[in-house]
């Protein structure tokens, strides 16, 4: 089957801020959106240079985010700093299942899962891959819909804050890998927001002529040999 063709082929070029498809000014510039005034831009600018800058940076705030303890906790005699995984594993212990469980997927497994998935779709996209562009796709969806849930974590940890601060009897207090976490957070939303998906999609097509529809090329073979015969038919 053809690729179906891109706006640009076309020379349109769709707002990103109201959606309004528009023909490209000439001279190959970008302009203005008519409607909204929005810089009209064919593909994110250095969108993947900006994408792996964000993703980096959050890959290595990652290690900090689950090294340094995330908040201070005193209880009468007894005092601790917790990691998200020691605080995952005493929430635990003290047989809030549901609360650990959310805290477990929403700041251990979620960013890690988003850091690979980036990775991957950043890889892919630089090699000019045309492997599962749908599912890619549809990851690509998944990750950036996930983005606007990944501060659940803090929100967790400022809800206990104020669960225990009202018990009375106990301290707890934020410590720095709350700060770290926070960041990995805000870096990974904006690593996948600098990648624009249209990219995966300008790969150019592998094999061309082979991908071609054989019934079409056969088609045009034919009619293209008609023509032939009917020029040479209407020859004196
Ligand atoms: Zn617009």
């Amino acid at each position: 089957m053809n690729k179906p063709p891109r706006a640009s082929d076309l020379g349109l070029i769709a707002c990103e801020g109201c959606d309004l498809v528009v023909r490209q000014p000439p001279n190959n510039e970008e302009g203005f959106c008519p409607r909204c005034d929005e810089p009209l831009r064919r593909r994110k600018h250095d969108s993947l240079t900006r994408s792996w800058a964000f993703l980096i940076a959050a890959a290595l705030l990652y290690i900090p985010a689950n090294m340094l303890p995330i908040m201070h906790t005193q209880q009468l005699l007894e005092r601790y700093d917790s990691t998200i995984l020691s605080g995952v594993a005493l929430l635990w212990h003290n047989g809030a299942y549901d609360l650990a469980i959310i805290v477990f997927i929403a700041s251990i497994f979620v960013p890690i899962m988003k850091i690979i998935s980036l990775a991957v779709l950043l890889i892919a996209t630089q090699r000019g891959s045309h492997w599962r562009l749908r599912e890619r796709t549809r990851i690509y969806r998944i990750v950036d819909y996930v983005g606007h849930w990944s501060m659940l974590d803090v929100f967790v940890v400022v809800l206990l804050l104020t669960l225990v601060q009202f018990g009375g009897l106990a301290l707890v207090q934020p410590l720095p890998g709350v700060m770290a976490f926070g960041a990995v957070v805000v870096l990974t939303m904006l690593a996948s927001m600098s990648f624009d998906p249209r990219l995966m999609w300008d790969a150019p097509a592998p094999h061309a002529d082979a991908n071609a529809n054989p019934e079409t090329r056969a088609a045009n073979q034919a009619a293209s040999e008609a023509g032939i015969h009917a020029a040479a038919a209407a020859q004196p």
